[in-house]
């Protein structure tokens, strides 16, 4: 009988363990059984050189900001892991290299993948109910505001050549936004076309049959508003696109950080960034004002 007792509190007690675990860390999207591994012919043209560039530059960009706030996010590399997702939990961030050999996904989509992750430690309002970690709105707002200027400025020769295929409308915002300065206009139009390809990625996984037809893209908008946040979900790929694209066109002028410190804890500080143009704050198919 002790025995059985035993057995069911170890059996329970490590379920419960590992439920716990997935509770605390949150992916770049749900969960799916989707695996790509290293040697497989579904994979892109990403190697493991460019995955750890990729990690190698976006931990040392963030670098500056987390010692101001006194935090510390480390990038674990898991290249040879199957699984098409990345995660974010207090102090850590996982990729995947699965996610990174998906067919729509590129370097600069994978560079905003890693983005959106530590936006997530940076614990921004709106955060995940009950927790420290910013939501995924939030996250992906995070990746084309501040995180990818950090990137590119920190290493201008991951600006890719070609910037070809984004419309006419959001090329001239980004011109219009960044009239005095070449760089941020160059990292307007490759935020843009990360962000494509980011939610091109989320949006495969989630619809495998019949995503073709209904492809997120910068020629249209989310058009639903909300009534209260939406804190505790994925928005759908096109909202998600929508949100990194206003990131993407707020110029840098304009972006409101502000921290507060308290007394106690690692997280010991709150840290928020939003755009202060309207138009190119949160939008309203996942953000209420
Ligand atoms: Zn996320």
């Amino acid at each position: 009988m002790k025995a059985i007792i035993l057995f069911t509190f170890l059996f329970f007690g490590h379920s419960m363990a590992f439920a716990k675990h997935d509770h605390k860390r949150h992916g770049l999207m749900p969960e799916n059984n989707i695996l790509i591994p290293a040697n497989s012919k579904k994979s892109n043209s990403m190697t493991k050189a460019r995955f750890d560039q990729a990690i190698q530059s976006v931990q040392t960009a963030m670098q500056p900001l987390l010692n101001a706030l006194g935090t510390h996010v480390s990038i674990r590399n898991k290249w040879d892991s199957p699984i098409v997702n990345a995660y974010a939990a207090e102090g850590y961030v996982d990729m995947h290299g699965g996610m990174a050999r998906h067919r729509e996904m590129t370097f600069g989509g994978l560079l905003i993948t890693l983005c959106h992750e530590f936006g997530h430690t940076l614990g921004m309002s709106p955060k995940y109910p009950g927790r420290k970690l910013s939501s995924e709105g939030q996250a992906d707002y995070f990746a084309t505001l501040d995180c990818m200027r950090r990137v590119y400025k920190s290493f201008p020769a991951l600006l890719p050549q070609n910037v070809s295929g984004i419309p006419q409308l959001y090329q001239d915002h980004c011109r219009y936004n960044f009239y005095y300065d070449p760089t941020g206009l160059k990292i307007c139009l490759a935020s843009l076309k990360a962000s494509v390809s980011m939610a091109n990625v989320v949006h495969a996984v989630a619809n495998p049959y019949f995503g073709y037809f209904s492809k997120p893209s910068l020629n249209k908008q989310d058009p639903s508003v909300v009534s209260s946040t939406v804190i505790s979900t994925h928005p759908q790929a096109q909202c998600r696109l929508d949100t990194m694209a206003r990131g993407a066109l707020c110029s840098d002028q304009n972006v409101v950080r502000s921290q507060r410190y308290s007394t106690f804890g690692l997280y010991n500080f709150d840290f928020q960034a939003h755009c202060s143009t309207p138009q190119y704050g949160r939008p309203a198919c996942w953000y209420k004002k």
